[in-house]
C-alpha cells in the first residue's frame, strides 16, 4: 500500500495533490486524460499554492513581519488560500472582492476570519477595480503587504517548483500535453515552463473561456475578448507578469455549455464535484488529446487541472434557478421536480 508519510505542520498539506485518470474524457479523446486534483488542497483550490509562495516570498524579502497583514484583491479562491496560510503563520488577512462572486466564497472567507471588503465589479482601468482598491489599502496601512497575484511571479513559481515537478513525477515523465485556463496565468505559465524544461516536446495549450482576450492573443496576436462566461476565477484580458514568456504552443476556446457538459458528466459518471473552470479545462484537454491522436502520437497522455471543489458553487452552478436565469442548461437531476414531501422527509 502506498501511504503518504506524516507531515510535521499543516502548511505541508499544500500541494502534492493526486493525479487521477478521467475515464469519460479519456474515452472521448481516445487517449489518457489525467486530472490534477487541486481541489484536494486544504483550501479546496489550486490557489493555496500561490498563496503559500507569495506569503513566503514577502517574508523572505523582509516585507511581511510578525503580526503583519496580507491584503489581496481576489475573486475568492486566492483569498481563501491566503487566509488559511496567514492564520497558520499568525498574519491578518484583508480581502477585496467583486460583489458578484459566489456567496459560498464570501461566507467561507468570513468564516476563516478574513476581513472582507466588497466592491462593485468594474473594468480594470477604473480605479475602483478590486485589484486597485486592494493595492491602495496595502500602501496606506502600516505593516501590510499586497499579495498582487496577477503580477507577482511568486505565484507562477509555485507551479514551476511545485505543480509541474509533481506532474512530471506522477506521469513518470510520460506526458505529451498539458492544458488549463488562465486567471492570473500563474498555473498555465508555471506548469508550462516547468514541463518545457523537462521536455520541449510537451505541448502546452491554453484553454480560454469566452469573454477572455487570451485566445485571440495567442492565435492572432491581438488582445480581443469575444462573448462572455459565468466561470469564476478564469478569463484574462491582459498579459499579466505571470503570463509573460508563457510557452503556449496552441490554444482552444471553450464555451460555458461545453464546460458544463463535463462538470455534469464528471459528477454523474465519476463522482467528482467540481467548479466550472475544471469543466472548461477538461473540455480543453479532450481537444488537445484528439489533436495529438490525430497527429499519430501513440496513446498520448494529457494532463489538466481540476481547479476547485463544486461545493463552492451550490448557489450558482448547482442551483437550477440560477442556471436557468443565466440561460444555461440545467443538470437533468436538478431539473426533475421532486415528488411532494420527498425532500422534506429526507
Ligand atoms: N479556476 C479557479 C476556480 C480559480 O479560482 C483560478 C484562480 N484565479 C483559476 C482557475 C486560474 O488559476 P490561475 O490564476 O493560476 O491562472
Amino acid at each position: 500500500m502506498n501511504i503518504t508519510r506524516p507531515f510535521g505542520d499543516t502548511l505541508a498539506l499544500i500541494g502534492n495533490t493526486p493525479l487521477v485518470r478521467l475515464a469519460g474524457p479519456s474515452a472521448e479523446a481516445g487517449c489518457d486524460i489525467w486530472g490534477k486534483c487541486e481541489f484536494a488542497n486544504p483550501g479546496s483550490s489550486v490557489k493555496d499554492r500561490a498563496a503559500l509562495w507569495m506569503i513566503r516570498d514577502a517574508e523572505s524579502r523582509g516585507e511581511l513581519k510578525p503580526g503583519g497583514t496580507v491584503i489581496e484583491g481576489t475573486a475568492g479562491n486566492t483569498g481563501i488560500g491566503i487566509a488559511l496560510v496567514a492564520n497558520a503563520l499568525g498574519y491578518r488577512t484583508i480581502i477585496v472582492m467583486p460583489d458578484n462572486q459566489s456567496k459560498e466564497k464570501m461566507d467561507t472567507l468570513r468564516a476563516l476570519g478574513a476581513q472582507l471588503v466588497l466592491v462593485p465589479p468594474t473594468k480594470y482601468s477604473d480605479p475602483g477595480h478590486f485589484q486597485h482598491v486592494s493595492r491602495r489599502m496595502a500602501e496606506e496601512m502600516p505593516g501590510a503587504v499586497w499579495a498582487g497575484q496577477f503580477d507577482n511571479v511568486a505565484n507562477r513559481k509555485a507551479h514551476i517548483e511545485g505543480t509541474s515537478q509533481e506532474i512530471w513525477e506522477q506521469t513518470g515523465g510520460r506526458i505529451d500535453g498539458f492544458t488549463c485556463a488562465a486567471g492570473t496565468g500563474g498555473t498555465i505559465a508555471g506548469v508550462g515552463m516547468g514541463l518545457k524544461e523537462k521536455s520541449p516536446d510537451i505541448r502546452i495549450a491554453l484553454t480560454d473561456p469566452h469573454g477572455a482576450a487570451l485566445y485571440n492573443y495567442f492565435a492572432h496576436g491581438e488582445l480581443r475578448a469575444e462573448g462572455s462566461s459565468v466561470a469564476e476565477g478564469i478569463g484574462q484580458g491582459r498579459i499579466t507578469a505571470n503570463l509573460e514568456g508563457a510557452p503556449i504552443d496552441t490554444q482552444y476556446r471553450i464555451s460555458d455549455e461545453e464546460g458544463l457538459v463535463w462538470v455534469a458528466r464528471l459528477l454523474r459518471e465519476e463522482g467528482l464535484c467540481l467548479g466550472l473552470s475544471s469543466g472548461i479545462n477538461v473540455a480543453g484537454a479532450v481537444a488537445l488529446g484528439r489533436e495529438l491522436v490525430a497527429e499519430g502520437r501513440e496513446r498520448p497522455q494529457v494532463v489538466t487541472i481540476l481547479c476547485d471543489t463544486g461545493f463552492r458553487y451550490l448557489s450558482t452552478l448547482y442551483n437550477p434557478e440560477w442556471l436557468a436565469a443565466k440561460g444555461l442548461p440545467v443538470f437533468d437531476w436538478l431539473a426533475r421536480t421532486p415528488a411532494p414531501g420527498v425532500e422534506a422527509a429526507a
